[in-house]
């Protein structure tokens, strides 16, 4: 966990592959939460990681990732390291944004019943349901067919996952698993633009697709959302 954020001279390129140096500049919010396994993905795919825990740091990048944990926690620390405004600059002015479970929560417009003075970084017009499988089940593993990734099914992994309960009409929803109460099917994975949102956990199932897609979306997004 890094919840401080430490001296000046810690190297914000968290990069282990010199070989690297090509691939796009992607952060990861390095507040609190599963960042150690976004930054492993990234590195496979040939990125160069900053880990951002301050607007500095925000700064360099051509997109992000806002890793899984306890949203509440997450969205303290943002304000306390003043993120919150420079995170909502950026995700308004293009940056494409990964978001896996408490990041879905934190990509949402809206929450339902969030939790105390719980605020979000929005970018995404739907509104989320936090612990949305209950407590009966709460965790749990299964294989999705996300729409625009072609291949074998996802393995997906949900941690007191998060749902979408409503979306708007610019969001494609990517995927959906049955509700766990009542018939019909409850949201999972969504895309606004360069906005990506999954209620499950991409980072840990060692399939790289989300994070893949993410990395596509700098090509298109072609500079247009680059460092400010
Ligand atoms: N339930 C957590 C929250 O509300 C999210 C869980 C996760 O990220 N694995 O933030």
């Amino acid at each position: 966990m890094n919840a401080t954020p430490r001296g000046s001279h810690v190297p914000v390129v968290a990069d282990a592959r010199p070989e690297a140096v090509s691939g796009p500049v992607v952060g990861v919010l390095a507040v609190q939460g599963d960042v150690r396994e976004h930054v492993a993905v990234l590195h496979r795919l040939g990125a160069r990681v900053v880990l951002v825990r301050r607007p500095a740091e925000l700064d360099q990048v051509e997109a992000l990732v806002l890793p899984g944990g306890e949203s509440t926690a997450i969205d303290r620390l943002v304000r306390a390291f003043d993120l919150q405004a420079p995170l909502r600059r950026r995700i308004a002015a293009g940056l494409p944004v990964l978001g896996s479970c408490a990041g879905m929560i934190l990509l949402a417009d809206r929450l339902v019943e969030p939790a105390a003075g719980q605020q979000t970084l929005g970018g995404i017009d739907m509104t989320v349901r936090r612990n949305g499988f209950g407590r009966q089940v709460d965790s749990f593993e299964t294989d999705l067919e996300p729409v625009g990734l072609p291949g074998p099914p996802v393995h997906a992994v949900f941690i007191r996952a998060p749902v979408a309960v409503e979306v708007g009409p610019e969001v494609d929803v990517l995927a959906t698993v049955p509700d766990p109460v009542g018939g019909g099917d409850t949201i999972v994975a969504v895309r606004q633009g360069v906005l990506l949102a999954t209620a499950f956990h991409p980072e840990v199932s060692g399939d790289d697709r989300f994070h893949r897609l993410l990395l596509e979306l700098v090509e298109q997004a072609g500079g247009r959302s680059g460092p400010s």
